[in-house]
């Protein structure tokens, strides 16, 4: 133990092996095979449920100048900035009923968002809504998705139910072809891939799935037709009904306390808990926010972000859990003494890069503390600071759950940033009802399911329904998750191009793929407030298009050396965090406990605000550098 770590009131190195301990029970050699790709026998679970009439229509065999694939937030901003410049000629291809994505398809009970309202809904100033709270929620959510629709007329410009299966470079036209589900043959001179991410559901693969005779969906597909209720809960269906609930991540924490308060019975099958932290949401205060000077929301997110990666200045203006994550380590290393260097984590939804606010963390203590402490010694105040923080989340279990077995079963050992941490304020106590059981799998699973329920241990549990919280696809080939394979330049797929590691100008885009933007692939910004990427991406790619249109330009493609540079900036600013990956329990955060080894799929290691400057930068420039155009 060294000097430090004889103030604090726990043991490091019994905590270091609890950790090691509950890691090795899960390691699995299987890592992403263990789960079951929604297909075949099982594509029921990506059917849309809350689609209120089926459309009918002609196949579409127009030509756009753009398509956009995906009507989430990142289409739904490029259709804006199209308009905004003035580009008219497009259309939004979107799977689901309506806008939307994630908030689309995520609108189980309970669902809402972890970032600030006033910075993770884009184009507030553009829209004049004031969300209600600081948090919102999804119902909140699909309806700013209508008014940013209307407020740009999207809605014309968008074929719904439609779901793309094939795009391909027609190398005599110059031009896309987009087939769908609808047997459209629709071409474009662009396309605009705004697929999102967590996008696939995903399944375990357990013995007996198919033989299950009972209801079941996956949450991101909820059915308030079995259930009843809506996003707020009251599922009044439940009430004869015992039903099981698989998964204890983000999802579960936020969903299971209204299944508690409606069904008769409820298990929840565990395999690894959550780390559940206060939520505190507050009502926005209208006034301040009507007070707000022109620049606002654009200030605030910078700051916001500035925050996250090491850049930030002395006015927190979002002030919340994340950012007082950085605010209080540099209060701590101040004071040289680990004691306040609490608070580490509140990292909330950090789907993609999920090394990045640590390493922020460690870059912004290293830049400015090296010349006091050693990279050891900051590794191990960093530590230490994580332990104390997990043990106040440990110890909130024992504070709110009553019976002493269960809440140490909801106690999660690992590190904070090993696994997307929570924030409830009804979740742990949920497990008090009478009519809520914990079955903890201890890092186990389920592994196998009857024609009735679950068995567990030798144990059946007989349950009317099953929901699957079981999460999305991460780290899979990128087509697979969109749903559709793009075939480029010589009939080159995009999975054939990256089987080997992403390669790409700018995240943006990629040789042998003219005419085409991508936003999701990996190489691009990391934020925990996706929309603001989303923001400055789909800016960045209207202005190329209007450059192009200006100069009578209709061919756009990433130069072999600007792609080659590309990866290089990547490869050279990516932080390996190996060890602290593979110090980690398993989950989608380390990809399931076998970390990325290749450099080149990493995000951008600047950070975001770098990575956005960099393109503004670009912008200015004002030359398209690094694109072959004619
Ligand atoms: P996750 O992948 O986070 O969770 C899946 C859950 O299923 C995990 O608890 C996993 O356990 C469990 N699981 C998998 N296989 C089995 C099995 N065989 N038996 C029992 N349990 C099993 O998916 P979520 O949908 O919960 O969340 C996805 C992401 O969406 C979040 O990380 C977050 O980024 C985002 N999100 C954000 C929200 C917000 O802003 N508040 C709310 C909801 C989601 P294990 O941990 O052991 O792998």
């Amino acid at each position: 133990m060294t000097l430090q770590e004889q103030h604090i009131s726990f043991d490091p190195d019994a905590l270091r092996s609890k950790y090691r301990l509950e890691r090795d029970k899960r390691l699995k050699v299987e890592g992403n095979d263990q789960y079951i790709e929604v297909k075949g026998d099982f594509s029921y679970f990506v059917e849309d449920p809350y689609i209120e009439e089926k459309i009918t229509r002609e196949p579409n065999t127009n030509t756009y100048h753009t398509v956009i694939i995906g009507g989430g937030f990142g289409g739904v901003l490029s259709g804006a900035r199209l308009r905004e410049q003035g580009l008219n000629d497009f259309r939004i291809i979107e799977k689901g009923g309506d806008f939307g994505g994630t908030w689309y398809w995520n609108r189980y009970p309970g669902a809402s968002c972890d970032i600030e309202s006033y910075i993770y809904f884009p184009l507030l100033e553009e829209t004049n809504f004031v969300p209600k709270r600081k948090y919102t929620d999804a119902a909140e959510t699909l309806d700013y998705f209508k008014i940013l629709s209307d407020k740009f007329s999207l809605r014309n410009n968008a074929l719904f139910q439609t779901e793309v299966n094939e795009v391909k470079w027609l190398a005599n036209e110059k031009l896309w072809l987009i087939k769908t589900n609808r047997q459209d043959s629709i071409k474009a001179r662009y396309v605009i891939h705004a697929n999102g991410f967590l996008n696939r559901p995903k399944l375990p693969a357990m013995k007996g799935i198919n033989d299950y005779q009972g209801h079941t969906f996956h949450t991101s597909r909820w059915d308030y037709d079995y259930t009843g209720g809506d996003s707020y809960g009251n599922l009044d269906n439940l009430k004869d009904k015992k039903v099981a609930i698989i998964g204890t991540g983000a999802t579960a924490v936020q969903c299971v306390p209204h299944l508690a308060a409606s069904a008769q019975k409820l298990y929840v099958f565990q395999r690894t808990p959550s780390s559940i932290d206060e939520r505190n949401n507050t009502e926005t205060n209208i006034e301040w926010f009507k007070s707000q000077k022109s620049g606002w929301q654009d200030e605030r997110r910078e700051n916001f972000e500035g925050f996250l990666t090491g850049n930030f200045t002395n006015k927190d203006l979002v002030n919340d859990g994340w950012t007082e994550i950085f605010r209080t380590i540099l209060g701590g290393l101040m004071k040289n003494g680990p004691s306040k260097l609490v608070l580490l984590g509140w990292v909330l939804s950090a789907p993609l890069n999920r090394n990045f606010y640590e390493d922020g963390l460690r870059t912004f203590i290293r830049n400015k503390f090296m010349k006091y402490v050693s990279r050891e010694d900051i590794n191990r105040k960093v530590e230490i600071v994580d332990f104390q923080k997990m043990e106040k989340v440990r110890a909130r279990a024992d504070a709110l759950v009553n019976d002493p077995n269960t809440a140490e079963s909801l106690k999660p050992y690992y590190r904070q940033l090993c696994k997307r941490p929570c924030f409830h304020d009804e979740y742990l106590q949920a497990f008090n009802n009478d009519n809520v059981e914990l079955i903890d799998t201890d890092g186990q699973g389920v592994k196998e399911i009857s024609a009735e329920g679950i068995i567990h241990n030798g144990q059946e549990f007989k349950v009317d329904c099953i929901i699957f919280a079981s999460g999305f696809e991460v780290g899979t080939d990128y087509s697979r998750r969109c749903g559709y394979q793009v075939s480029g330049i010589g009939g080159i797929t995009l999975s054939e191009k990256w089987k080997d590691g992403l390669a790409t100008f700018h995240g943006i885009h990629s040789k042998g793929f003219p005419n085409s933007f991508f936003y999701g692939p990996g190489q691009g910004p990391m934020t925990a407030n996706f929309t603001h990427s989303l923001d400055e991406q789909s800016a960045h790619v209207a202005y190329i298009l209007k450059q192009l249109d200006s100069k009578n330009l209709k061919y756009v493609e990433a130069s072999d050396e600007a792609e080659k540079g590309w990866i290089d900036t990547i490869v050279s600013k990516a932080r390996n965090m190996q060890s602290f990956q593979e110090s980690c329990t398993p989950g989608y955060y380390n990809n399931e406990g076998k970390p990325n080894t290749n450099p080149a799929n990493n995000t951008y290691g600047g950070g975001a605000l770098e990575y956005f400057k960099l393109l503004k930068d670009w912008r200015k420039n004002n030359k398209l550098l690094g694109l072959k155009t004619h």
